[in-house]
C-alpha cells in the first residue's frame, strides 16, 4: 500500500491532469512501464483498481526548455501499481527518460471508483458498529465491488443496512482525512486491516466511519449516490456482499426495467402479479411435460407393437428419426423380446452414414463385426447381444447386409 502521503492523488483526489518528467523506463513480461517524478495516477491498492489514462509529451521549443506545447500523439496508461515503494505506469509504448510528459487519468473511470470505495466505507463501518463484524475483503471491478464479512447477513439485516447506507449519503456528510502519528492513533478508534505505520491515513465520515484507508474518496457522501446491495453469499463462513454505487446502481436499475417491462408484457402481468404469472407459466410448462412424456410413451409402444407385428417373428430393421438415445435402448430391448432374430434401429448422421444399435436377446452379434466392418465400414463396439457403432451405405444396401447376419 502506498505510504508517501505526498503524491498528488492524496494532495487532490479530483485532480485530472499535470505535467512531469520520465525517471525510468522498463519492459518486463512484456509489457511497458514507466516512472514520473510526480503522477496523479492512483496504484492498485487496498482493493482499488490503479488508474488509467493517457501521457502525451511535451515538445520544447525554446533553448532554455521553459515552454513547451503537447504533442498529438497519446500514449494509453492501461495500469498503475506500486511496487517497492515506486508507482509504476504500464503504457502503450516507452519514452525516453527525462522527457517532459503531460499526463491526464480517466476522471470518469475514477470517480465511479471513489464513489464504490467511499460507499464500502460507510457499509463496513455501519456492519462493523451494529454486528461487531469485520471486512475482511474489498475488491472493485469495472462493474461491480465484492465486501467480504466475517459473519453472516440475512436478507432482512442487508435491507436495513442499505437504508441505513443511504441515509448517511442523504445527509451530505464531510469526508474529512487525518494523518495521524503514533501518539494520535493511540487516542483515536479507527478500523484497520493493515500493520500501522509511524503515520496512518485515516478516512473519517462522521457518526459512520473512521478506517485505515490509503484509497482515493470523493469529499462528501451525497457524491457516492445511491447504495444498492444486489446479491449475498455465504462466503468462508461469513458473507459476501456484492454491492453498487452511484452511476453503477442507475444503470442496474435501468436494466432491471427493461427486463421487467420485456417480461410483464411477455406475461401480460404487472410488478405485483409478475411472480405468480412466471409461477403458472412454470406449472402450465411441467403439466405439458408430463402430457407430451406420456402421449410419447404411448406412441413409442404403439410402434413397438406395430413393427413386431410386421416383423414374421425375425429381424426388424427400422430407420429411425425419432427416439432419442435414452428411448433407443427401451424400443430395442421391448421388440427383441418378441422376436427371434435382432433389431436394427439406424439413426441418420449425413450423407451416407448411419449410427447403428444392433441388438438381439437370442443371438450372438459380437462375431458379426468382421463382416459389419468389411461391408458397411463399421466402426464401433459392443457385447455378445448389443453392437453400437457407424455404418456407411444407402439404407437399402445396409437393410439388405444386415438381412444376411441371421
Ligand atoms: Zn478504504
Amino acid at each position: 500500500m502506498v505510504n508517501d502521503f505526498n503524491q498528488l492523488f492524496y494532495q487532490d483526489s479530483y485532480q485530472k491532469s499535470f505535467d512531469t518528467v520520465i525517471l525510468s523506463a522498463e519492459k518486463y513480461k512484456n509489457k511497458n512501464w514507466l516512472t514520473f517524478e510526480k503522477t496523479c495516477f492512483y496504484p492498485l491498492g487496498g482493493g482499488q483498481p490503479g488508474d488509467q489514462g493517457f501521457i502525451q509529451i511535451i515538445e520544447e521549443v525554446d533553448q532554455n526548455h521553459q515552454n513547451g506545447f503537447v504533442s498529438e500523439h497519446k500514449i494509453k496508461v492501461l495500469d498503475t501499481i506500486w511496487h517497492d515503494g515506486v508507482i509504476w505506469h504500464q503504457v502503450s509504448q516507452l519514452l525516453p527518460i527525462g522527457s517532459r510528459i503531460h499526463g491526464e487519468i480517466d476522471f470518469n473511470r475514477r470517480y465511479d471508483l471513489m464513489q464504490q470505495h467511499s460507499g464500502e466505507h460507510i457499509i463496513s463501518g455501519i456492519v462493523n458498529r451494529k454486528y461487531g463484524y469485520k471486512n475482511v475483503g474489498f475488491h472493485i471491478n469495472e462493474e461491480e465491488t465484492t465486501f467480504d464479512f466475517d459473519g453472516d447477513l440475512s436478507w432482512e439485516e442487508i435491507e436495513n443496512l442499505e437504508i441505513e447506507a443511504n441515509q448517511a449519503v442523504l445527509e451530505n456528510i464531510p469526508i474529512e482525512i487525518y494523518y495521524l502519528n503514533k501518539e494520535e492513533q493511540k487516542k483515536w478508534n479507527f478500523r484497520s486491516k493493515i500493520a500501522l505505520d509511524d503515520q496512518v491515513r485515516v478516512v473519517y465520515i462522521p457518526n459512520y466511519d473512521s478506517c485505515a484507508c490509503a484509497g482515493t474518496h470523493v469529499h462528501s457522501t451525497a457524491e457516492i449516490g445511491l447504495i444498492k446491495i444486489i446479491n449475498r453469499e455465504s462466503y468462508k463462513g461469513g458473507v459476501r456482499l456484492t454491492v453498487l454505487c452511484g452511476g453503477r446502481s442507475l444503470k442496474y436499475y435501468q436494466k432491471l426495467q427493461t427486463v421487467l417491462r420485456d417480461s410483464t408484457s411477455l406475461l401480460s402481468a404487472n410488478l405485483d402479479t409478475l411472480l405468480m404469472s412466471i409461477e403458472r407459466k412454470d406449472e402450465e410448462i411441467n403439466n405439458l411435460k408430463e402430457e407430451i412424456h406420456q402421449k410419447n410413451n404411448a406412441m413409442i409402444d404403439l410402434i413397438i407393437e406395430n413393427q413386431i407385428l410386421n416383423s414374421d417373428n425375425k429381424n426388424i430393421i427400422l430407420e429411425n428419426n425419432i427416439f432419442n438415445k435414452k428411448e433407443l435402448n427401451y424400443v430395442a430391448s421391448q421388440m427383441a423380446k418378441k422376436i427371434d432374430g435382432f433389431v436394427a434401429l439406424l439413426t441418420k448422421q449425413g450423407e451416407k452414414k448411419y449410427s447403428l444399435y444392433l441388438y438381439s436377446e437370442h443371438h450372438q452379434l459380437k462375431d458379426n463385426i468382421s463382416l459389419l466392418e468389411k461391408n458397411l465400414n463399421f466402426k464401433g463396439g459392443g457385447n455378445k447381444n448389443l453392437l453400437q457403432g457407424r455404418v456407411c451405405g444407402k439404407f437399402k444396401d445396409i437393410k439388405t447386409i444386415l438381412s444376411e447376419i441371421i
